[in-house]
């Protein structure tokens, strides 16, 4: 069982009815995704219907305890960056996106943006699960790692806007009752609400990913001459897209901290029960030093990602807190991707297997070095503040630390 440990080791609290979900939610995902999970990986297709009775076990069986913003009414900052983590942690025990652990934080960074009427209309029905939404932020062109390089516009018609461009990577658009993207306005970066049946939008394709079935696929969007509302317009624009990645970025790292613990809990299972040459794999010290290894980087990833989110709870200054997130993001995402390629290998022949969970790891945590920021844009990131505030900032443990 995985689990925080107990205060005093790391500094680290948590709230009792947070401990217990954890439990419950992992308890649950073990009994009940896993199996369905085995299912598509074998079957190579996804049961929508079952997809949605199992999110909707999942909403009954371990709600968030109250006030953590399942309600949509007590979503915002008092939920703490840390909580945030230590759920999504248990959201990396999953593959092919199974994610039916609540995860209301992410809703929470678009409600901390949006107008009133934005609230009403879309935020309050997306976190009581009514509708789902949709970034689209990339694009076929120079924009993706460059996000100042969008070329999507929006033009004032009247009251209304039109949007022209083209997005692509979409996550979730398949399934989007709107989406939420970012263009150039009036000459400033701007996100705007866009509805699924707006005029002029279409879906142009549903490219296939490296992963298995997927509930929400990564869709290509066309926009021409589609109007827009002006109260569709987000009022923090730019500033609330670079939080939205910001806080994403601190949730791979979370996941990816989980991913890391499943493998490495299988694997040694596996590796235990498992003979060559007249004893259990894990005898030999070729196996058990990967699996050493594994350990010893999952914990370094954990400590650097609730570093970072106890950063993004106390620290005054919002670049440090991004600098810190960055070496975050940057160590569990490769420290998963490193883990999944040594279980796949103490897998053996069976590692090769698309069904086999090391496989689906090794397919799935891939994209964990490039959404929301490559590994070299986080380099990019920790070596710019390094030039800037040097090391002091981003290093420090200790008081008047040096
Ligand atoms: C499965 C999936 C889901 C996604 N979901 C979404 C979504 O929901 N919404 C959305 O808007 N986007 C989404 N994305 C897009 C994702 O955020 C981008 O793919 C990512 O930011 C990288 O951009 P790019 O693909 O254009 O690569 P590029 O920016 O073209 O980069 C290509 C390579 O060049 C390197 N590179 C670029 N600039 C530098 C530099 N300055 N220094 C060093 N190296 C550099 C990159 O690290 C990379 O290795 C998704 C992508 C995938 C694969």
């Amino acid at each position: 069982m995985t689990g925080i440990e107990p205060p005093g080791t790391t500094g680290i609290e948590l709230p009792d009815e947070i401990v217990e979900f954890r439990q419950q939610a992992l308890e649950f995902i073990r009994k009940n995704v896993h199996p369905f999970e085995q299912r598509v990986a074998e079957s190579g297709v996804l049961d929508r219907d079952e997809y949605e009775s199992l999110r909707r076990h999942a909403e009954e069986e371990i709600p968030l305890p109250d006030g953590y913003g399942h309600t949509g009414e007590a979503d915002g900052p008092e939920v703490s960056m840390v909580v945030h983590v230590a759920i999504e942690e248990i959201a990396g025990h999953v593959t092919n996106g199974l994610y039916v652990v609540p995860r209301a934080r992410g809703r929470n960074v678009f409600g901390g943006i949006a107008s009133e009427f934005q609230r009403q209309k879309y935020v309050v029905p997306t976190l009581r699960g009514e509708m789902r939404h949709a970034w689209a932020i990339t694009e076929p062109g120079s924009a993706g790692s460059d996000v100042k390089a969008i070329s999507a516009t929006a033009v004032r018609d009247g009251e209304a806007w039109r949007l022209n461009g083209e997005k692509w990577f979409v996550t979730g658009g398949d399934r989007a009752a709107y989406f939420l993207v970012l263009v150039w306005a009036a000459g400033e970066q701007a996100l705007f609400i866009v509805d699924r049946d707006a005029p002029g939008l279409e879906i142009v394709r549903r490219p296939q990913f490296m992963h298995d079935p997927h509930p929400s696929g990564h869709v290509e969007l066309r926009l021409q001459d589609c109007p827009v509302p002006d109260e569709n317009r987000v009022p923090a624009g730019e500033g609330g897209t670079r939080r939205w990645i910001s806080v994403e970025r601190l949730m791979i790292a979370a996941r990816c901290c989980g991913a890391a613990e499943r493998l490495i809990d299988e694997t040694t299972q596996f590796v235990k029960e498992r003979t060559s040459f007249g004893r259990t794999l894990i005898e030999h010290q070729g196996v058990e030093f990967p699996l050493a290894d594994s350990v010893t980087e999952l914990l370094a990833a954990r400590l650097l990602t609730y570093h970072a989110a106890e950063a993004c709870d106390s620290h005054p200054d919002p670049k440090i807190i991004h600098g810190k997130i960055a070496i975050a993001k940057l160590y569990a995402s490769e420290m998963a991707n490193r883990v999944a390629d040594r279980c796949l290998q103490l897998y053996g022949g069976r590692g090769y297997m698309n069904e086999n969970v090391a496989n689906r790891y090794f397919r799935e945590l891939r994209v964990d070095r490039i959404w929301e920021g490559t590994s070299e844009i986080q380099r990019s990131i920790i070596g710019r503040g390094l030039a800037k505030r040097g090391r002091v900032p981003y290093t420090a443990l200790l008081p008047n630390d040096v």
